[in-house]
């Protein structure tokens, strides 16, 4: 029984059919919309070059044939962990022989007077992503809260599409939570070239409204008008299922590399879980990672373990955002960088940066230079170690290094 019919969830249904697992399969989720494809609801579907129907992950068709049983509209309530039961909004109650939760992450909202109004929008999900369409189209002034991939993706779809854009972030830079002072300071600039204004440092305190028009009222009194906000601060993790039935939690539901609970007949997976991952620096404590290439390989992972073929969770993480024509692909993770190299023409807009902390290279930032994103997750799996002077030089062949055979004391392990 699979609780959460995203990502993670339809990943794990399919890998447990590819390994084996021929039991029954249900999988269940809160949406009306069967799982689809989250990251172009703030990219393309929002500007209308990515149409709904391309959104789902996979086909009706495929569900049947893998005997998946998909269960919309449907909450789990409670787990009953001695019984093996989960029981579901309308009091029904399933029971389970292995259990999976992949409930993933909600969005934090917006907590200050008049955050309410109809004229403020999130996007996390399809139904979201539709009213915010629907209102782009007739809209001329947003305010975008917060500066990170969600507020950054939707300001440029919105820009794009003619409307003026300003973005309130609290922080002092753009998209401080993943990216280098460095990489910040070229989002800004890509965004003030397109006409984006900027608001930083300071918190909302209030929204205002009249029939149609909104103001976004800051801590030093300054408003900002605009008839439609959308709100990109951040998402909390889907966690009170597992912590109402008593699994151990850790900022997130704790999994240790193999995807398991506190309870050996749970898993989880995804943006609702918290782990120490296989790259972190000696004492790094448990934490999140909200992306698709998590959900996908940590869902794998669980349906591994799930039919008995367990196997650690060893997989790179990367990252992508598309702005305007910007492609920004992130490999490996820069916490803690103590150097940076620059490879590219940033004048053309197509570069990378390669982060090192001490003399080892722990994750590679490219705009629009989608080989070297390649190469850069072949080089960090494979623990190779070129050094700054090598990258820094345009003629120093960085495919050859990368398709190296893996010594194996140097392996991902
Ligand atoms: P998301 O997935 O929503 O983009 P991130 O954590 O990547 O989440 O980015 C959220 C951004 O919102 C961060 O840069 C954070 O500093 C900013 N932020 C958080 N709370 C507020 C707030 N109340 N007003 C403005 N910005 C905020």
């Amino acid at each position: 029984m699979i609780v959460g019919a995203s990502y993670a969830g339809i990943q794990l249904a399919a890998s447990a059919r590819e390994f084996g697992f021929d039991g029954h399969i249900v999988l269940l989720g809160d949406e009306p919309d069967a799982p689809y494809h989250r990251p172009p609801l703030s990219k393309g579907f929002l500007t209308g070059s990515y149409a709904e129907d391309r959104l789902p992950l996979r086909s009706q068709a495929f569900l049947e044939e893998e005997k998946i049983q998909w269960m919309p509209c449907t909450r789990a309530i409670y787990i009953d962990r001695e019984r093996k039961e989960v029981e579901l909004h309308d009091g029904t109650r399933i029971t389970y022989d292995h259990l999976a939760l992949t409930t993933g992450a909600r969005v934090r909202k917006l907590d200050c007077p008049g955050a309410a109004h109809e004229a403020v929008h999130y996007l996390r999900d399809l139904r979201d992503a539709r009213r915010l369409a629907e209102t782009a189209r007739t809209a001329r002034r947003a305010v975008v809260i917060g500066g990170g991939y969600i507020g950054l993706e939707a300001a440029a779809s919105l820009r794009q599409q003619g409307l003026e854009v300003t973005v309130v972030e609290t922080e002092l830079r753009l998209l401080a939570r993943v990216a280098s002072p460095w990489l910040s300071e070229f989002m800004l600039r890509a965004h003030t070239d397109r006409g984006v204004a900027f608001e930083f440092g300071r918190k909302v305190v209030a929204l205002h409204s009249t029939v149609d028009v909104c103001s976004v009222e800051l801590e030093d009194g300054t408003r900002l008008m605009c008839d439609l906000v959308v709100v990109g601060i951040g998402v909390v993790p889907n966690t009170e299922l597992a912590a109402d039935s008593g699994l151990k939690l850790a900022g997130g539901i704790a999994v240790d590399s193999f995807a398991r609970t506190s309870d050996p007949s749970i898993f989880a997976a995804g943006d609702c879980v918290s782990f120490v991952p296989y790259w972190a620096p000696a004492g790094m404590p448990a934490c999140r990672i909200e992306s698709v290439q998590n959900a996908n390989d940590m869902a794998k992972i669980a349906a591994a373990s799930i039919v008995g073929r367990s196997e650690p969770y060893r997989a790179l993480p990367w990252f992508w955002s598309d702005q305007y024509d910007l492609k920004l692909q992130m490999a490996g993770v820069n916490t803690g960088f103590t150097e940076f190299v620059l490879r590219g023409a940033v004048e053309d807009r197509k570069f990378s940066l390669f982060y090192f902390r001490g003399v080892k290279l722990i994750a590679v930032d490219s705009i629009n230079r989608p080989q070297d994103h390649m190469l850069a997750r072949k080089l960090l799996a494979n623990g190779a170690q070129p050094t700054p002077q090598q990258l820094a030089d345009p003629d120093f062949d960085l495919k050859a290094l990368a398709n190296q055979p893996v010594p194996v004391a140097q392996g991902v392990a």
